[in-house]
């Protein structure tokens, strides 16, 4: 009988129906608040990358008329670089994120990807270029092989199993006995968020788009797992352009270039060494998670 009242599930009905990319998106913006802010342009045509570079060009932005919250903010990421914005709690990061996919237009400024206003070509097409890998994914509830495979139509049975298995997660799917057909979400098998996030960059492996937005995790993983993450993470921005939007720093010291925001303003940029020589607000944030990180290791022991 609930084989039956399956296809009436409210849940499988949208996400059924809401675009690729979309639901990714929904998950991390909360979609459905913010789905009506913006339209797509007569005609917009699509979006056409070829060098997937990324701009942010003076960009003002507030959620409310009378609280800006970007104030004409201006970067880079050139194509296939990794570029991480780090700073403060409610310093604008996640905002950068939301603008990044349209879920809001800025008050003033353009956000360009290969030289193209995001603004003025159609959102699907925008939304088909970025891939994202949430802190915290939400998984249908469907196959495990379904959740990685939604990553893009079409998707192959093989091109499911090699992103499982660069996303390290084909070791927990070889133990389960129904493998990549096992039902999971609220009413299927209940995965770690670690897992949970080894699924979305399966995901975001099959979908393959050529820039990457990772939202990395608030809270602190054991130092193993952390490592793992961070492999599989490499993976996904290997020869993408990438922009980490940071909580922690400890996982974008690596970064090519780092960006440090401040109440909605650009406070610093560099390396994680350059700025450490700086010695301002990254140096001193970074010296605060250290020895945060010192006492969890005493605490443990
Ligand atoms: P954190 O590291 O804590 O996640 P953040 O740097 O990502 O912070 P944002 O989420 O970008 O910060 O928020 C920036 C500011 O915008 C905050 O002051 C927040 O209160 C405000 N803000 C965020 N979302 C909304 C919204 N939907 N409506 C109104 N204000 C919002």
């Amino acid at each position: 009988l609930m084989q039956l009242f399956r296809p009436l599930d409210m849940l499988g009905m949208v996400y059924r129906t809401v675009r690729q990319g979309l639901i990714d998106m929904a998950a991390m913006f909360r979609l459905i608040d913010t789905e009506a802010e913006v339209r797509d342009i007569p005609n917009a045509p699509a979006l056409i990358v070829r060098r997937p570079t990324l701009q942010f060009d003076n960009v003002v932005f507030g959620y409310e008329p009378d609280r800006t919250i970007l104030h004409g903010l201006s970067f880079e990421v050139p194509a296939g670089r990794h570029v991480a914005i780090v700073g403060p709690s409610g310093a604008g990061k996640s905002t950068i994120g939301r603008l990044l996919f349209r879920f809001y237009d800025p008050q003033a400024g353009r956000i360009l990807i290969d030289g193209q206003d995001i603004a003025k070509v159609t959102q699907v097409s925008l939304r088909e270029a970025i891939g994202i890998v949430p802190q915290d994914s939400v998984l249908f509830n469907d196959t495990i092989g379904y959740n990685i495979a939604y990553g893009r139509d079409g998707a192959t049975r093989e091109e499911v199993e090699a992103a499982a298995r660069a996303a390290a997660i084909m070791p927990l799917i070889e133990r389960l006995p129904e493998g990549f057909e096992t039902e999971v979400g609220e009413r299927g098998l209940k995965l770690s968020g670690g897992e949970k996030q080894r699924v979305a960059i399966a995901r975001t492996l099959v979908k393959d788009p050529p820039i990457v937005l990772l939202d990395e995790a608030t809270s602190a993983l054991d130092s193993r797992t952390e490592q793992e993450i961070l492999r599989t993470l490499h993976r996904v921005s290997e020869h993408r352009t990438t922009l980490a939007i940071a909580h922690r720093l400890s996982t974008i010291a690596d970064a090519d270039h780092i960006l440090v925001l401040d109440q909605g303003r650009l406070a610093e940029s560099g390396t994680h060494p350059e700025l450490l020589r700086v010695g301002g607000l990254y140096a001193e944030m970074w010296a605060r998670q250290q020895a945060e990180a010192e006492q969890l290791g005493e605490a443990a022991e």
